[in-house]
C-alpha cells in the first residue's frame, strides 16, 4: 500500500482542505528538483509529495480517498458494515473474494457513486442450518461520514453550508421492491437502491468546535427494505495561514529573526481574533519553543505560539556584511 498521504504532507487527518494545500505548497517548494539538483532522494520525496497531493489535494479527491479508507478500516476490524443489506445471512468479510460474483471494488464503486457502471450484487445467502431461529435483524443502510471546512469566524457565529451529497437512495422505478426478487428491476438491477446526488444545507451551530461531529439522522445510505443510515459530518475549522490544530489545541507559528532568538527581544503577532499582541522573546529562545497565551485562541480559549526561524526572502548588502562578521566570529 502506498504511503499515507496525510503523513507524507505532514498534516493531521482532520486538517482542512486549505491547510493541506498550504502544507503541499511549502513542501513542494522545499523539495523541488530545481532547488535540489542531482539529489535523487529529494526527487523521490518530491514525487511522493505530488502523489500524496493527487490523493487528497482537492476536496473531491480527498472525499473519495477518505471514504475508501473508512470502508477498508471497517473491513480490517472484521465487522461487516453492509450486514444491513444482506437480509439476515450476511456478507461476511471472507465471502468477498471467494468467487461469488462479488467484487470488493464493486462495493467501493457503489459507495463512491457507481463509476464505470459496476454492479454490486446484493444477493441473499441461505441461512445456516445450525443456527437457531433469530428475530430478523434491524435493517439499516450504512452511515456516511464526511468533513466540512469552515472559518474560525463561521464557527463563532454559526453558519449554513451547502453540501454536495451523494448517497444510495431507494430506486425510483421499483421503490426498492426488486431487491432480492427474482425479477430484477432494469433501473437498479435488483439492488433496490441507486446512487443519486443532491445538495443539502448543513446548519452549523454557533460555537462549533474543531473536530465536532454533527449527526444528520437518516441522511446516510437508504436501505431498500429498512431504515436509512445517518450522515456524520466532521467539522473542521480552518486555522488560517501559519496556524494549525493539534487535537483541540490551536498552534500559531511565530517567525522570529535569529538575532532576536539569541539576544531576546520582542515580536508582534496577530491573534485569531485579529488583535495585535506583542510577545516578549527571552534570550536564548530556541526554534520550536512554545508559550501559551490565555484567552487569545479561538473563542476565548488559549493560543499556543511556537517560535520558528524567520527566513528573509532577501538579504541587504549591509546584512550580508554583518553575517560575514558573524561567520568570522564562529556563529
Ligand atoms: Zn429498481
Amino acid at each position: 500500500m502506498a504511503d499515507d498521504p496525510y503523513h507524507v504532507l505532514g498534516v493531521s487527518k482532520d486538517a482542512t482542505d486549505a491547510e493541506i494545500k498550504r502544507a503541499y505548497r511549502k513542501l513542494a517548494r522545499q523539495h523541488h528538483p530545481d532547488r535540489n539538483p542531482d539529489d535523487a532522494a529529494a526527487e523521490e520525496r518530491f514525487k511522493a509529495i505530488q502523489a500524496a497531493y493527487d490523493q487528497i489535494g482537492t476536496a473531491a479527491a480527498r472525499k473519495e480517498y477518505d471514504q475508501q479508507r473508512r470502508i477498508e478500516e471497517m473491513f480490517a476490524r472484521g465487522s461487516n458494515p453492509f450486514s444491513g443489506f444482506s437480509g439476515g445471512g450476511g456478507f461476511r468479510t471472507g465471502g468477498f473474494s471467494s468467487g461469488q460474483g462479488f467484487d470488493f471494488s464493486d462495493i467501493l464503486n457503489q459507495f463512491m457513486g457507481g463509476r464505470g457502471g459496476a454492479e454490486a450484487q446484493f444477493q441473499q445467502q441461505p441461512r445456516q442450518q445450525t443456527r437457531p431461529p433469530q428475530p430478523p435483524p434491524v435493517q439499516r443502510g450504512p452511515d456516511i461520514e464526511a468533513g466540512i471546512d469552515i472559518t474560525l469566524e463561521q464557527a463563532l457565529n454559526g453558519t449554513k453550508i451547502e453540501f454536495g451529497h451523494r448517497r444510495l437512495r431507494i430506486c425510483e422505478r421499483c421503490e426498492g421492491t426488486s431487491f432480492n426478487s427474482r425479477k430484477p428491476c432494469s433501473k437498479c438491477s435488483g439492488k433496490g437502491v441507486e446512487s443519486r446526488s443532491s445538495t443539502i444545507t448543513v446548519r452549523v451551530p454557533s460555537g462549533a468546535q474543531h473536530g465536532q461531529q454533527l449527526r444528520l439522522k437518516k441522511m446516510g445510505h437508504e436501505h431498500p427494505q429498512g431504515e436509512p443510515g445517518d450522515l456524520l459530518i466532521n467539522i473542521r475549522l480552518d486555522a488560517e495561514e501559519g496556524r494549525r490544530w493539534e487535537g483541540s489545541r490551536l498552534i500559531q507559528e511565530v517567525a522570529v529573526p535569529y538575532s532576536t532568538l539569541m539576544l531576546g527581544g520582542a515580536v508582534r503577532i496577530r491573534t485569531p481574533a485579529g488583535k495585535r499582541v506583542q510577545i516578549e522573546v527571552a534570550e536564548g529562545t530556541r526554534i520550536g519553543d512554545r508559550r501559551r497565551l490565555a484567552g487569545h485562541g479561538h473563542d476565548g480559549g488559549p493560543l499556543d505560539i511556537e517560535f520558528i526561524l524567520a527566513e528573509p526572502e532577501q538579504v541587504s548588502k549591509k546584512q550580508k556584511e554583518a553575517l560575514d562578521r558573524l561567520r568570522d566570529s564562529g556563529l
